[in-house]
């Protein structure tokens, strides 16, 4: 495919994409060609309209479709795939990507819809295909996966000669004043979150009950929070990368309302994932029925709270770091690099709040590497794959600065429960 150097498609109108878009149309410098395409074209022209930069494209399609994507990719000749819909369709998408010769991106790893499981192998199995073909693809360019992984690459490639123990931190202190919203598609992290833990120690993979293991764990500018050790799959690809890391674990806050209320709807059976019938009347003609097959989660998604629509009363900060341990010229060493983030400048931006802004700025500034030449190369790989450091200076000009803590004060107090 002929494609032009700096073409870029976007899959996806939700709340991280439309970040993206606006950190795109801010650097129209480097993207000069940009279309945006999604299940629904209207969400598309919308972000256009918010953007307020009419030449940028919009299309429809279905990404769950390889055809459909192939006709787009053809006749828009992108050279980046931007894949902000949703996990599922990341191989959809990279099928086409590799029929077409397009290079691709994501910020989170394909997961099968009728099972709550995530891990990289099956993107990671495209990686011959993708080098034969020459194209590039870089997964997992959001915040967590994403600058997670690139905290540890620089801190890797600046501070130690062996990382030993990792621990990823991921608080939101915010408040968006409803009962229960989910900061991101509702459905993706309501699997995430009910799914068991799973932590990397000494060579090994250790599973907990879902969020059985739990501590105050103390953020900047914001205190101690609870914290839940969680599965989370940027440690898939860290222990492989690092193999000196002894120790990897990912945790997150939860606030004592929203793990009630999830204790309630996994309780009720709304969480369900598989597909039960239902009797409903039809649309058109309501005092027919049809017995259709809805899956309960989905179903919940619809009545949830949409996280596009949480910015404008969202107040307070999310705090995402990493604490890293080991040695640097024979001697023990600590390190911890976070950044904070405020749902409302986020939303005076973007009109989106903090988690999807900490998602669509590094999948923008991924795009940019790629598009610059300086992340670029034929195969599948995760973000610390590539050269840290010009990435890190993006974060800093774009939105998102980072700040470091060195020795004794970089380390997680307390201890850390070993097990749940
Ligand atoms: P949303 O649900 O808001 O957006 C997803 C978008 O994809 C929607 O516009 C949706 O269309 C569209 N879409 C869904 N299915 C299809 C399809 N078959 N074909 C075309 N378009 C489709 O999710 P978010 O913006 O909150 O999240 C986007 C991605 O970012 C997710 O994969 C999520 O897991 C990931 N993420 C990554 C994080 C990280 O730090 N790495 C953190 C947070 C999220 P419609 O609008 O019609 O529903």
């Amino acid at each position: 495919m002929n494609c032009e150097l700096n073409r870029v498609l976007m899959i996806g109108a939700g709340g991280v994409a439309t970040v993206a878009a606006f950190k795109i149309a801010q650097n129209a410098d480097v993207f000069t060609d940009f279309m945006i395409a999604s299940r629904r074209k209207e969400k598309c022209d919308a972000i256009v309209r918010a953007i307020g930069k009419p030449g940028i494209k919009t299309a429809q399609v279905d990404a769950d479709d390889v055809e459909q994507l192939k006709a787009l990719f053809n006749d828009y000749k992108p050279t980046l795939v931007i894949n902000l819909a949703l996990p599922y369709q990341d191989l959809t998408i990279m099928d086409a990507c590799l029929a077409c010769g397009v290079n691709y991106l994501d910020t989170a790893n394909y997961e099968p819809r009728d099972e709550a499981h995530f891990e990289y192998s099956w993107q990671w199995a495209y990686a011959d295909r993708f080098k034969q073909a020459g194209l590039t693809a870089i997964l997992g360019c959001g915040f967590d996966p994403g600058v997670s992984g690139i905290f540890t690459a620089y801190a890797a490639k600046h501070y130690f000669d062996e990382i030993h123990y990792l621990d990823i931190v991921d608080c939101n202190a915010g408040n968006h004043h409803k009962a229960f919203a989910t900061n991101f598609n509702p459905e993706i992290n309501i699997r995430e979150i009910t799914q068991k833990g799973l932590y990397y120690k000494d060579g090994k993979w250790i599973e907990t009950d879902p969020l059985a293991v739990h501590q105050p764990i103390d953020y900047p500018n914001i205190g101690p929070r609870e914290s839940y050790l969680m599965h989370h799959e940027e440690l898939e690809s860290l222990v492989k990368n690092y193999p000196t890391i002894k120790q990897a674990r990912f945790w997150m806050t939860f606030g004592q309302q929203y793990l009630t209320y999830l204790d309630v709807i996994q309780n009720l059976g709304m969480s369900r994932i598989d597909e039960i019938e239902y009797e409903a009347p039809l649309v058109d003609t309501p005092n027919k029925t049809a017995r259709v097959k809805i899956v309960p989660l989905q179903f919940l998604k619809a009545v949830l709270p949409n996280p596009q629509d949480l910015g404008e009363n969202y107040d307070g900060e999310t705090s995402i770091g990493c604490h890293i341990r080991g040695v640097k010229d024979g001697k023990e060493c600590s390190y911890y690099v976070y950044n904070n983030c405020k749902h409302q400048e986020a939303y005076r931006e973007t009109g989106m709040q903090g988690v999807s802004y900490t998602t669509g700025v590094p999948a923008m500034i991924g795009a940019m590497m790629f598009l610059k030449g300086i992340w670029r190369k034929p195969g599948v790989w995760n973000v610390e794959d590539f050269d840290p450091d010009p990435f890190m200076e993006q974060l800093n000009k774009q939105g998102l600065p980072w700040h470091e803590v060195f020795g004794q004060e970089a380390e997680m107090a307390p201890n850390i429960p070993e097990k749940g």
